[in-house]
């Protein structure tokens, strides 16, 4: 008997049309996925991307080589060198952030003092090999320049809850 029913079942094509049924109440339904890259998802102004450094309006680097981020960091991503310049101001020699150790905890930018390390919303990014993914002062600083207009942004849309 339970022969006979599977048989009328497959000769009746009832499993593909309930399948059909599936895919043609889903076609109608409102969509839930985002077709990146096309489109993309709403980001917090505290979403913690690529690294940055800043400077002031002037021109200034921001960083003082006081080190925090380096002691606060919990994969010891990032590496510092700091010397004292003419005008007895210290600054650093060496600002390295290694990205394939870092697991982007923020710990850095909330541990500064002077708004100079901070993560930017930028994520979609990539390394053929494990030293693209080493971050110096010099890359750092270009992104911060890059950025800056989104970066003062959000630091100032985060200042009230601070
Ligand atoms: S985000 Fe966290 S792990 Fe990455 S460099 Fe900053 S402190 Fe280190
Ligand atoms: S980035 Fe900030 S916390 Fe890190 S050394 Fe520079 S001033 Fe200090």
């Amino acid at each position: 008997m339970k022969n006979l029913i599977n048989f009328f079942k497959s000769f009746l094509l009832l499993e593909l049309l309930k399948g059909m049924s599936v895919t043609g109440r889903y076609f109608f339904a409102r969509h839930i996925t985002v077709e990146y890259p096309e489109e993309k998802t709403p980001q917090s102004f505290r979403f913690r991307g690529l690294h940055a450094q800043r400077r002031y309006p002037n021109g200034e680097e921001r960083c003082i080589g006081c080190k925090l981020c380096e002691a606060v960091c919990p994969a010891l991503a990032i590496k510092i060198e700091v010397a004292e310049r003419e005008d007895g101001t210290r600054r650093t020699t060496r600002y390295d952030i290694d990205l394939v150790k870092c697991i982007f905890c923020g710990f850095c930018e909330e541990s500064c003092p002077v708004d100079a390390i901070v993560e930017t919303r930028v994520f979609e990014y990539h390394g053929e090999s494990r030293g693209d993914l080493y971050y110096t002062k010099p890359m750092l600083l270009a992104m911060g320049e890059k950025y800056e207009e989104q970066i003062a942004m959000d630091r100032a849309a985060d200042a009230k809850y601070r």
